[in-house]
């Protein structure tokens, strides 16, 4: 072998997908595989899917598809690609693909991924290697840990993954079937990892899991830690400076967390809490577990907690049995809550989960024109929501290079993307930043001028107490 194989990995979906594709390169690492960003050059090439968005395996197949072009032009060179396919499709179709995607010599599903090196060992000619188990052991004890220079590269943020898989078994969603029964990680390995990446400049972590608040992981002390608790002990790593998580579901959003939101300051003040609906007898169907009023008692007291919280959703609308009355409860509900950003669907089916095959489907050019409706209005409030920001100086992790040369982007405690004309040397450090613009999804803003001081930074606990700050409820 005369240098390093080519690793090409694109990732599709949510920020589980990112943090596994990053597992998934630092654990080929070792076996000599370098990422590259040109797939035309890859040795092996894995798409690691997501299968919530509608018609996500059809998806896959029309980018395999491209991926054919390559092998075969790999082959003319006389080169063997590897196409491996990971993630939810993988996991909940693997069959499937196996079947009608020759090109594909290996399907692997998201608690597998630590046996890729030997999976890519076995890889032959026929047919390709299935591997779709849910495993006994713990995937996370048998990932390669990220190298310095890794980390590095990747800047100074990051996704530490505490928790996966979900037993809320909401009726739309394949999450339950595609990543199994909820897992928590240990505090300690949690802790460890959090260490090994501010250790290499990471500032800011995001603690990820499909239903995050649920975690449970084992602490240090032998009983099961809640994650406010895990928050607090990754607050005191030296070198963090920002704590984000998600996805929360709201029936898991506990006093202690909601807490955790006044006592520590590196819990950055964004939330994002998916409602899905704001009608009741939707939310039932939905399995839920929960009404919208208790959903905005749990606003209540978030914001009470933390007064400039900035708060994020998700939406189905359209689902089975919706009706405009129902509609209505949920534009009612953003009206209440005052979102600064969010995301909303059509309700689509997902093969294999109960809403599919539920009866009052609704037409789809009705769910076209709530999700219009829907959308208009959660626009209107992100916009107002950066508009308030106008004039205010604060906080922004400078994560990359703008769009225009000398410019920068980083990102807001609310997670707005700031940019900014700025060195390059502020890339990985937190500066204040008076925003003078604010666009529909992002800010704009300059550092301020030598007569700046520490003490002139928008600090929004300081003005929430102060009586100062404005909510948006
Ligand atoms: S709580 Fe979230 S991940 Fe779990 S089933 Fe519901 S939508 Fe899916």
């Amino acid at each position: 072998m005369s240098g390093p194989r080519r690793l090409y990995i694109k990732s599709f979906g949510c920020q589980m997908n990112v943090y596994d594709s990053r597992r998934m390169a630092d654990t080929l690492a070792p076996e000599g595989f370098a990422e590259t960003a040109r797939p035309e050059d890859a040795d092996l090439l894995i798409l690691n899917t997501c299968h919530i968005r509608e018609k996500a395996a059809e998806k896959i197949f029309s980018e395999l598809g491209r991926v054919r072009a390559l092998k075969e032009a790999a082959a003319r060179d006389g080169r063997q690609m590897l196409v491996a396919v990971a993630g939810c499709v993988a996991q909940a179709e693997g069959a499937e693909i196996a079947r009608r995607a020759n090109i594909v010599d290996l399907i692997v599903g998201p608690q597998s991924i630590h046996r890729l090196p030997a999976l890519v060992k076995q890889v032959g000619r026929g047919r390709a290697i299935v591997d779709t188990e849910f495993p006994v052991e713990d995937k996370f004890d048998h990932l390669a840990a990220p190298s310095r220079a890794a980390i590095r590269a990747r800047g100074a943020t990051a996704f530490v993954t505490v928790q996966e898989g979900c037993d809320k078994f909401c009726t739309f969603c394949v999450v339950p079937y595609t990543r199994g029964s909820e897992v928590s990680r240990p505090v300690a390995k949690i802790v460890a990892e959090v260490a090994r990446l501010t250790d290499a400049g990471v500032v800011e972590v995001t603690l990820i899991g499909q239903n995050v608040n649920a975690y449970h992981g084992a602490g240090p002390d032998g009983r099961d830690w809640p994650l406010a608790r895990l928050i607090e002990r990754v607050a005191v790593v030296p070198g963090i400076t920002r704590i984000r998580y998600t996805t929360s579901h709201p029936r898991d959003m506990s006093a202690d967390l909601i807490a955790a939101h006044r006592d520590l300051p590196a819990l950055m003040p964004y939330l994002h809490l998916p409602v899905q609906s704001g009608a009741d007898p939707v939310l039932a169907a939905m399995n839920r577990r929960h009404r919208a009023d208790e959903y905005l008692k749990i606003v209540e007291a978030v914001r009470a907690a933390r007064v400039d919280i900035a708060l994020s959703s998700d939406f189905i609308v359209g689902f089975p049995g919706e009706r405009e009355e129902d509609f209505a409860a949920t534009l009612d509900l953003v009206r209440t809550v005052g979102f600064a950003q969010a995301y909303s669907f059509k309700y689509s089916p997902r093969p294999g989960t109960p809403a599919t095959t539920a009866d009052e489907q609704v037409p789809g050019p009705v769910k076209a024109e709530r999700l219009a409706r829907l959308q208009a209005l959660l626009d209107e409030q992100q916009r107002a929501f950066n508009q308030r920001c106008l004039g205010r100086t604060l906080d922004v992790l400078f994560e990359k290079p703008g769009r225009l040369p000398g410019q920068l982007v980083g990102r807001s405690p609310y997670l707005q993307p700031v940019n900014v004309m700025a060195a390059a040397t502020l890339i990985g450090t937190i500066a204040p930043v008076r925003v003078v613009e604010a666009g529909p999804n992002s800010l704009f803003g300059e550092l301020p001028g030598p007569a700046y001081s520490s003490s002139s930074v928008d600090r929004p606990i300081e003005r929430a107490a102060a009586g100062g700050l404005e909510t948006f409820a």
